[in-house]
């Protein structure tokens, strides 16, 4: 593949808001409005599997100690995980993802990409797309997921990490770095957003195609 045809792909990465937390919320409305952590045991060895947006802004994290998190969020409702509850709804929501084109990569139940390039001729722009994913999925799920869209995995995968939750970004297949990566903090900003800052030019474009032949 020559570079101007890998710079020319349209990546869509999903990634489901606090997924596992989320179901808990869903599956049990009176969890609503309060912080919610998976995981497990409350004593002992447990971690944090996931925490729900109430949770983190405790400061709890995703495989943290149990203890830990309970000392920083002691009101917190602990949710054990309940897997083949996550496998049922992630198998429903990568039913909906395999309506837009058959070229996906999982990498987790609640996370894949979406190589949307050959799709856009029959499915129109790659934002309908996203969009049109994120309504289906909130209304045959309930859930809540975010989208990022960009010229490849890396630049699609920091941008649905943007906004979330419910997030939605899109970068131009020819993304001005200088504008997409003034978004993030700087360095030593604190805590929130992602850890590093996209890689840029030619070599970030090329990074991470999928689906090749
Ligand atoms: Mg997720």
């Amino acid at each position: 593949m020559s570079q101007r045809e890998s710079c020319e792909r349209t990546i869509l990465h999903m990634d489901m808001d606090a997924f596992y937390a989320s179901v808990e919320e869903l599956d049990a409305p009176e969890l609503s409005g309060w912080p919610v952590i998976v995981g497990g045991p409350r004593e002992g060895r447990g971690v944090v599997a996931a925490a729900n947006y109430v949770a983190r802004r405790f400061g709890v994290r995703s495989a943290m100690p149990m203890t830990q998190a309970l000392r920083l969020c002691p009101d917190a409702r602990v949710r054990t995980p309940r897997m083949a509850r996550y496998v049922e709804l992630s198998a429903a929501i990568h039913e909906i993802l395999h309506r837009y084109t058959p070229c996906i990569e999982p990498l987790a139940l609640d996370e894949a990409y979406l190589d949307l390039s050959d799709s856009l001729r029959l499915f129109g722009h790659a934002e309908g797309i996203g969009r049109d994913i994120q309504r289906k999925i909130r209304q045959q799920t309930g859930l809540s997921a975010s989208i990022g869209i960009g010229p490849n995995k890396l630049i699609a995968k920091i941008a649905s990490d943007l906004e979330k939750p419910a997030g939605f970004v899109q970068v131009p297949a020819t993304p001005r770095c200088g504008h997409f990566s003034h978004r993030f903090p700087s360095p030593g900003s604190g805590a929130s957003g992602p850890r590093a800052r996209p890689a840029c030019g030619p070599a970030a474009l090329s990074a991470s195609v999928i689906c090749r032949g």
